[in-house]
């Protein structure tokens, strides 16, 4: 069996190990007879998986006691709402920093619920940049300054993070556990699992205990934190299988040295990309700049458009998987977060070098 090179942007490539490990598991997990999406919610073993993840999850990023970890159902896109219905309050202001699409969906829906301020942006250069923090200027009153660690469409990240007198709560669902971070800094982190956590349907959200003290009491029941804080995530039925994949991606992670290995991989996954993108005369443009570059999702132009489709049918054909732009920006992507190997980045810097050769 010949795996693809999976470049998808999310869902995504998962591990090989973990994906195995789930089959070899299918039919009757830890001898109840029944797969682990059989299981009662309820039962001890599902608990253990559940409570596993947990855990896990906590070890690995270093999350301190002053945070809790919730597992939750509705995507990412669910926090852009569920964040300011909980955090941010009649009297103060939202406060959003521009980087891409997903944060201006995140103050989109902020804008529903009450007053925002938007306290910096690179949208008038196309998002071909992380602003500078010191060129962040928070509003009077500011309940919290929100901001995507990592930009999926536009191959962009953060590297470093505002330290500023504000609760800084960010999207990291295209980053989260790819390199260490001080979960300390953060009052809330929130990330849906499909790129480096694992499949789709469960949406992990690290949240600073304090902050449950504003919620307003008049929110419904699945929307408010405190549900979710103080059922241990099982105030209903959870996506129990996803959280089971959750928790052997973990595993994987810490078989594999944990996040600090991960990252070093990362860099090197990266640098291999972006090597055959600086290599190449300009035929390959990257739309980050260079300060900015994403080490998860690398963003490139060709030419023109009829040899971006040239290329995206060659890669097709060599079994390489998920290479065009999203469909808002167009060009290409090769997203290669944590699952994908460093072997599949090198087989597509070759066939990028073979294919500058050839046309350029
Ligand atoms: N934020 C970011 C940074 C994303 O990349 C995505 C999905 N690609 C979302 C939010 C939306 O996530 P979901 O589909 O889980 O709602």
């Amino acid at each position: 069996m010949k795996r693809a090179y999976n470049f998808n942007a999310g869902p995504s490539a998962l591990p090989l190990p973990v994906l195995e490990r789930a089959q070899a598991e299918l039919l009757n997990f830890q001898n109840t007879g029944m797969s682990v999406m059989e299981l009662s919610h309820r039962s001890k073993e599902y608990d253990a998986v559940h409570n596993s993840a947990k855990e896990r999850l906590k070890r690995l990023m270093n999350i301190p006691d002053t945070h809790d970890v919730l597992f939750l159902q509705g995507g990412a896109s669910l926090q852009f709402s569920m964040v300011p219905m909980n955090l941010l309050g009649k009297d103060h202001v939202a406060n959003y920093v521009l980087t891409g699409s997903w944060s201006e969906k995140a103050l989109k829906e902020a804008k529903k619920v009450g007053k925002t301020h938007i306290a910096a942006s690179s949208k008038e250069a196309n998002y071909t940049y992380i602003p500078h923090p010191e060129d962040i200027q928070l509003s009077e009153n500011a309940a919290y300054l929100h901001i995507t660690s990592n930009n999926t469409i536009f191959g962009t990240q953060w590297h470093e993070f505002p330290d500023l007198p504000v609760d800084l709560i960010a999207d990291m669902s295209s980053d989260i556990l790819s390199r260490e971070i001080n979960v300390g800094q953060f009052a809330l982190i929130y990330a849906g699992a499909q790129k480096n956590l694992g499949p789709s349907g469960v949406t992990v959200v690290i949240i600073r205990n304090d902050l449950l003290e504003r919620i307003p009491d008049n929110l419904p029941t699945m929307l408010d934190y405190r549900t979710y804080s103080s059922s241990n995530s099982l105030y209903n039925t959870p996506p129990t299988f996803a959280i089971y994949m959750l928790s052997l991606v973990l595993e994987w992670v810490e078989e594999e040295g944990g996040v600090k290995a991960i990252e070093a991989r990362n860099k090197e996954k990266a640098a291999v990309v972006y090597e055959a993108i600086d290599a190449s005369n300009g035929f390959y443009a990257p739309h980050a700049e260079k300060d900015s570059r994403s080490l998860m999702n690398v963003t490139f132009r060709l030419p023109n458009e009829e040899l971006t489709k040239k290329f995206l049918a060659e890669a097709k054909e060599k079994g390489f998987v998920g290479l065009a732009g999203h469909r808002s920006v167009g060009g290409c992507r090769a997203s290669i977060y944590n699952a994908v190997p460093l072997e599949a980045c090198e087989a597509l810097a070759e066939f990028m070098n073979d294919f500058y050769r050839k046309f350029n």
